[in-house]
This record gives C-alpha cells, sequence and structure tokens, in this order.
C-alpha cells in the first residue's frame, strides 16, 4: 500500500468516535517499530517526524524514502501517512511536501493569528494539489515545543474558526491544557473550551503531548472531536529504560543489533498498547477500501 494523506483517516476517526495515534520517529528502530506495531494491530497510523530533528534523522527525502521503503520491504496492508511535526517554517513544510510526505503540520502558534493564518494558508495551496494533508496550531501546548520552554495558551474559540474557515486545513490542534514532555501532577484538559471548539470547527481535532493523559481523559477527548492523538514521550522513555536494562543486564556485550532489538519490541508493545486504547485496532481494512475506491 502506498502512503496516504491523513484525511480520509481522521474523517472517519472522527465519525466512528475513535483516533489514529501519530508516533514520532528518532531513529530507524523507531519505524520498525511503529510500522510492525501498526500491520499487527491492522490499525491505521501516522508516522512523524519532528522538523526539528529533521536534519539529526538525514533530512526530508531521507525520511521519505526511509519510510515508504520500508511499507513497501514489509508489505504493508494498512493506511499509513509520513506526517512532518510541528513544520518550523512555511519552507521546511514545502519542501517536507516536494520530498514525498502526505501530510505535514505548519506551527505558526507563537505568530499572531493574522499571520498564522497568511502562512497557513500559503502551505495549504501549496498542499491541496499534491493531495497533502496539513494541520495547524492555533494557541501553545505547554512544555517543550519547538525547542522551547514554554507555558500553556488556551487557543481562542474566534481564532480557531477563523483559522479553519480561511485556510481550509484538514485537521485542527487547539491547545487545551496538554504538554509536551512529561507531566507534572494530573493533567487538566478544557473540556468545554474543546467541546465549543469542535462544535464551531466541524474537523477533527488534535492532541499534542498525549503521553501521560489517563485513559478516560483520553476517551473523552476522543468523544469530543480529537481523531488525531500525538505520542512521543511514551515511547523514547520505555526505549530508553530498555536500553538501560539490556545494558546493565550484560555489560560485555558490544553487539549493537543485542543491544537495540530489545528497545525496539519496547517501542512496539506500547505503540500496540496506544492503537488499543486510541480504538484504531481492527479499523486498517474499511480505511484502506475507501482510500482505494478514491485511487480507482
Ligand atoms: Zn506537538
Amino acid at each position: 500500500m502506498t502512503l496516504a494523506s491523513m484525511k480520509d483517516m481522521l474523517e472517519r476517526a472522527k465519525r466512528e468516535r475513535y483516533a489514529v495515534g501519530q508516533f514520532n520517529i528518532n531513529g530507524l528502530c523507531w519505524v520498525h517499530a511503529i510500522l510492525d506495531a501498526a500491520q499487527e494491530e491492522e490499525s491505521p497510523v501516522i508516522v512523524a517526524a519532528s522538523d526539528r530533528l529533521i536534519d539529526y534523522l538525514g533530512g526530508y527525502r531521507l525520511v521519505s524514502a526511509l519510510v515508504r521503503t520500508l511499507v513497501e520491504e514489509k508489505g504493508m496492508t494498512v493506511p499509513v501517512a509520513l506526517h512532518l511535526d510541528h513544520g518550523k517554517k512555511v519552507e521546511s513544510c514545502l519542501r517536507a511536501i516536494d520530498a514525498g510526505f502526505t501530510s505535514v503540520m505548519y506551527d505558526g502558534s507563537h505568530d499572531p493569528i493574522d499571520v498564522n493564518i497568511r502562512d497557513t494558508k500559503t502551505v495549504v495551496d501549496y498542499a491541496a494539489p499534491h493531495g497533502v494533508s496539513v494541520e495547524a496550531e492555533v494557541g501553545t501546548v505547554g512544555g517543550m515545543e519547538d525547542g522551547l520552554i514554554g507555558g500553556i495558551n488556551y487557543a481562542d474559540l474566534g481564532e480557531c474558526v477563523r483559522i479553519v474557515e480561511e485556510t481550509g486545513i484538514d485537521a485542527l490542534a487547539a491547545a487545551l491544557g496538554s504538554v509536551h514532555g512529561k507531566y507534572l501532577g494530573e493533567p487538566k484538559l478544557g473540556f468545554a473550551e474543546m467541546e465549543a471548539i469542535s462544535r464551531s470547527v466541524g474537523i477533527p481535532l488534535v492532541l499534542h503531548g498525549a503521553s501521560g493523559i489517563p485513559t478516560d481523559q483520553l476517551r473523552r477527548a476522543i468523544e469530543l472531536g480529537h481523531a488525531k492523538i500525538n505520542i512521543n514521550t511514551e515511547c523514547v522513555t520505555v526505549w530508553t529504560e530498555q536500553l538501560r536494562r539490556t545494558l546493565a543486564e550484560d555489560a560485555e556485550t558490544t553487539e549493537p543489533r543485542k543491544i537495540l532489538t530489545p528497545s525496539r519490541d519496547a517501542i512496539k508493545a506500547a505503540v500496540v498498547a496506544k492503537m488499543r486504547e486510541f480504538g484504531s485496532s481492527g479499523r486498517a481494512a474499511v480505511v484502506a477500501e475507501s482510500l482505494d475506491a478514491q485511487a480507482r
């Protein structure tokens, strides 16, 4: 199966009240682990590369070729979207699209809303003829974002409506109290604001910084229109913990495969658990069918 945009995936997920997970990659073993989990769970999946890490990962073209090739080599039958997470500049998004990403997030949330709308629109205008989906952000997700530690700024309802209507984006990340990285204490999401925004914008919402949010709050966010949930911290945490255990248990080994495979398995297990929690397991066939029908 070729890579798909996330538009249909998310619209269907929203209608049927589940969410598709976005899992960020931090190296080759992440790509294997995420794709293997999706295939085993028969779940649609969004594989994401953070713009912040793109040079470290080898550039847009390498990431695109890597994910495409692995999808082919593994004979994947579930829908996979390749998404740019937190595109820092319009230019970054255009380069990712040229390289073959099927979805991009333009994050203009730190700019005044008029500038955010203008730049998001430029990305949408370029993405649409390529069949690439676009996500935008309003408000500020707390914690580490774009390499900056920041506070939480709630998304403004009027700004959310404007950006959706004026740009034609496919999904909206409306910051409502979630944070990137680890939570100190219990996360507090703004469910009342969430309900109002979801009802007013109509398009699928995206939950950033979802690692560490308890299942009941995730379920509620899904009920209130979140069709995409981003996970990174939980995967990097299990990867690191397992790596420490592996090295402690066998201080002599220098074989990279022996050192890294248990960590790769740990990521896969974490992704499988998230897919079950989000309700996306077993949904791949229906999504793939409708994508096939459109391609014909
Ligand atoms: Zn984010």
